[in-house]
């Protein structure tokens, strides 16, 4: 490698402190100290604390929990509310129709409902206490490689103290090499280091394309007196109104503890309309009636946004190359028809875990010993539940009857539905041209809602609530590679429609008012880590790159 860099050496990196990671980190020292073996364990995480950027719905089933940490409860995991029953609805432009069937997936009973942000804070107090080291406010920038080029060694991490123009300021400070013999990632959907590991050791060839879905999620703090007290169901999910039968997504309402409730809008990002705003159609989600009043007199206390990895069995990769393995949402752990991603992440995690332990009794780190992960992910109950829900994603991708069609045969076959292996293309492939109307400037916008500041708040106030904070000097994270292609091909084709994914308002069209010239403006200091632009531009024209450790959002209960 070369590096005059400090380095550090560890015998198993975790990057990304997410469920899959930690639960990895706990279950490796306590099966280590079962075998009487000293290992050298960190876990390092981009955002400023454990949990920053952490969030999730989040309906928890306590399967792998349970296997980690039986006692979970008295160890005093943070759970918000049981589950004491579950609803689902369709919603149309003014009513509500309550389901009476709720499809066996998405039936919660024995669930929690949990503040993933805290769950994960929780997590890492244990994992320290079983010895693990832990860094938050380190973000993984590049992945280093043996002298072979194939073998993962270890991650730099991010420099400090870079100025706007890439050069070093008076406070640099540069990254440092943390090496390992085993090297974890886990740094959830999308992860960008886990991009470019697939791009040199082709971990996804021959996977079908990985399919994603942006939620958009606020903790919302009721009236003492509120919705929750009279209902039976506290786990509630919507769909129909505002996406409609033809773009896969839904809402949810969730009970939380003191008088506060999680609410948010999951959207496939197969959605073809160009003009779709994600943020509008969380505000037309949470305007509905039904919502309007179970949310009535709430004030907003903090808003967020993540993409979830959806394409489940049939978009896990490779999950180990010499010197590293792929957990959680990286490796596409989500059990898609059950909404829940966060059981199944940390028993990759686990099973990871049992692989590592083996290739150390080995003193084999090469892919052929981490490799034994595979096989225990293909014997587990993590496998049996991806596997069922394997053609789910890309099913639900398709528009009215023949969506409903194939769900429907996917029911009825555990989930093989009319083709073993249903493949969809890329998310960034399925907008249609702008319709002429938007291009002219005549249609009428989605959404426009109105704004009160306290329980509906625009982009910007939900950047503020989300704690999202970055250091301006600094090189822009997101790399826009043909600003040109930006006001032409993309603004003519599609209305540049990187302004309306974006749910931090991190993308405007500008005018100038002297040449008359377009041109794209950022505001990465608004962004929220989400990575929809990463995955939906058209002309995958935006890469998403990792800012300085510690910036990006701050959840504390999301
Ligand atoms: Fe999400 Fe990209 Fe916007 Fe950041 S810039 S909030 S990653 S869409």
């Amino acid at each position: 490698m070369g590096s005059t860099r400090e380095q550090i050496e560890f015998d198993v990196l975790f990057v990304g402190g997410g469920p899959a990671n930690l639960a990895g980190a706990v279950h490796l020292m306590e099966l280590a100290k079962g075998k009487g073996q000293d290992l050298e364990v960190a876990l390092i995480e981009k955002g400023d604390a454990i949990g920053a950027h952490a969030l999730s719905g989040a309906v928890l089933n306590p399967r792998a929990l349970k296997e980690l940490i039986p006692d979970y409860r008295e160890a005093g995991c943070p759970i918000e509310k049981d589950v004491r029953g579950d609803a689902l609805y369709f919603l149309t432009p003014r009513c509500h129709h309550a389901i009476p069937f709720v499809p066996k997936h998405m039936r919660n009973e024995g669930c929690h409902i949990i503040s993933l942000s805290r769950f994960v804070r929780w997590l890492a107090t244990v994992a320290e206490g079983m010895g693990v080291n832990v860094f938050a406010g380190f973000a993984g920038k590049e992945v280093l490689y043996g002298k072979d080029g194939k073998t993962v060694v270890g991650v730099r991490t991010g420099d400090k103290g870079l100025g706007k123009d890439g050069k070093p300021k008076s406070n640099f400070e540069p990254g440092i090499d943390i090496l390992a013999k085993v090297t974890v990632f886990g740094e959830g959907a999308r992860g960008s280091l886990v991009g470019s590991v697939a791009k040199r050791l082709n971990i996804f060839t021959g996977k079908v394309a990985q399919t994603f879905e942006t939620g958009i999620k606020e903790v919302v703090e009721l009236p003492k007196k509120n919705y929750f007290a009279a209902s039976d169901a506290n786990d509630l999910h919507m769909f129909g109104y505002p996406l409609g039968l033809n773009t896969h997504g839904g809402g949810f309402v969730y009970e939380m503890d003191d008088n506060r409730v999680a609410l948010g809008l999951l959207t496939a990002l197969s959605y073809q309309e160009p003009m779709l705003d994600l943020y509008e159609e969380f505000m037309r989600f949470k305007g509905h009636p039904f919502v309007r009043a179970i949310i009535k007199g709430g004030r907003v206390i903090e808003q967020g946004a993540r993409v979830v990895g959806s394409g489940g069995y049939f978009a896990v990769p490779k999950l180990a190359v010499d010197g590293a393995m792929f957990v959680g949402a990286t490796a596409s752990m989500f059990n898609a028809p059950a909404l829940k991603g966060i059981h199944t992440s940390m028993k990759s995690g686990m099973l990871a875990a049992e692989a590592i332990l083996e290739s150390f009794s080995q003193d084999n780190f090469k892919e052929e010993a981490l490799l034994q992960y595979q096989d225990l992910f293909e014997d587990s109950w993590l496998k049996q539940e991806l596997y069922v829900g394997r053609n789910f994603a890309q099913a639900a991708s398709k528009k009215g009857p023949v969506k409903v069609f194939h769900l429907g045969v996917q029911y009825l076959t555990g989930g093989r539905g009319v083709f073993e292996k249903m493949s969809v293309p890329k998310d960034s492939k399925t907008l249609k041209p702008a319709r002429p109307e938007a291009l002219d400037g005549s249609a009428r916008r989605y959404g426009h809602h109105d704004y009160d500041g306290t329980l509906f708040v625009d982009k910007l106030t939900g950047v503020y609530l989300s704690k999202t904070h970055h250091l301006e000097d600094q090189p822009c994270h997101l790399v826009v590679h043909d600003l040109h292609l930006c006001v032409t091909t993309c603004y003519e084709t599609y209305r540049s429609p990187c302004t309306r994914f974006c749910p931090g308002n991190v993308y405007e069209m500008e005018v100038d008012k002297t040449t008359q010239e377009r041109r794209l403006k950022l505001n990465p200091s608004n962004c929220l880590h989400c990575k929809t632009c990463d995955i939906k531009d058209p002309y995958d024209n935006i890469t998403w790159t990792c800012p300085e450790g510690g910036d990006g959002p701050g959840y504390t209960v999301l």
